[in-house]
């Protein structure tokens, strides 16, 4: 290249400024790599492991924060705006839809868009949104965001599809798992603190008790406990789920009065413990429920 030495060495470090300001649209961003913004854990997950080191993915929630009445701050909403890529799921976290509809990011990926939701059982008005919970409904949302990350960038386009179709086959054998775990057990219903667990049940043929609704912090009437200890008596239940975000003390409680035990069941809303991620903890809830339903 024509080029003196001198005039290169001091050319190149400005171009390389110039690269790093226009590909760092948004906060947080380093140096060439996409803003991902997920709204909570599972999405975060699989945003991180579809965009790899191109991508820098926050999380809206903080870790180990419990999602259901999640409050952003200003600088949140703002980030909304200024993600190159935001994932979240509409209906769930009122304050992210409040955020993306008054500043629309560039690129969205809602997972409510690419599963079908359900009302919570007894409350047919309320759409339940733990559909992470069945790993069978997950390939869908990895798959959009290597869609999504692969318009915005497309060099990274077939390190997108790889990493989401690893992705994928990983969420299948959890869930091929669970089938043939799950297949024979004496027990098929178990009682959880809230009621998080539905999607799961209906793909592998339990039934769901939750000692609360939908929200994790709602106190339980004494009725509905009255009503949950005839349950556990009459089925002859010797477990009850408690959850690691939120207290487990009614749930504790109840199970100590009843002379059953209390194990973990995790919602996988937000995880606490660094070392855990969305496959192990799903593999120690099914070793749990295993348990407590008694399968062969
Ligand atoms: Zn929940």
């Amino acid at each position: 290249m024509p080029v003196p030495s001198h005039v290169a060495r001091i050319a190149l470090p400005v171009a390389a400024v110039a690269l790093v300001l226009g590909a760092c649209s948004a906060g947080g961003a380093s140096a060439g790599r996409l803003s991902v913004l997920a709204s909570f854990y599972p999405l975060q997950l699989v945003a991180q492991e579809v965009g790899g080191d191109r991508i820098d993915v926050t999380s809206l929630t903080p870790p180990g924060a419990e999602p259901h009445d999640l409050e952003l701050s200003p600088a949140q909403v703002s980030q909304v705006g200024t993600a190159d890529l935001v994932v979240y799921l509409s209906h769930f976290q009122p304050a992210v839809d409040d955020a993306v509809a008054a500043a629309p990011p560039a690129h969205v990926v809602d997972a409510a868009s690419l599963t079908t939701l359900v009302p919570l059982a007894g409350a047919a008005d309320t759409l339940d949104p733990h559909f992470w919970l069945d790993p069978s409904r997950m390939p869908a949302v990895a798959h959009a965001v290597a869609d999504q990350l692969s318009t915005i960038d497309p060099a990274g386009a077939a390190t997108y599809a790889a990493n989401a179709t690893a992705l994928s086959a990983r969420f299948d054998a959890l869930d091929a798992a669970y089938t043939s775990a799950l297949a024979t057990c004496a027990d098929r219903t178990f009682v959880t603190s809230h009621a998080a667990f539905g999607y799961l049940a209906t793909r592998y043929h339990l039934e769901q008790v939750a000692i609360s609704g939908l929200d994790p912090e709602a106190d339980p009437s004494p009725a509905r406990l009255a009503e949950i200890g005839q349950l556990v008596d009459a089925r002859h239940i010797r477990t009850i789920f408690f959850e690691t975000l939120v207290s487990p003390k009614v749930a504790k409680t109840l199970a100590a009065d009843l002379g059953v035990d209390a194990r973990v069941l995790d919602p996988l809303e937000g995880v606490a413990d660094p070392s855990q991620d969305y496959f192990s903890i799903a593999e120690a809830n099914l070793s749990a429920l295993k348990m407590a339903l008694s399968c062969s």
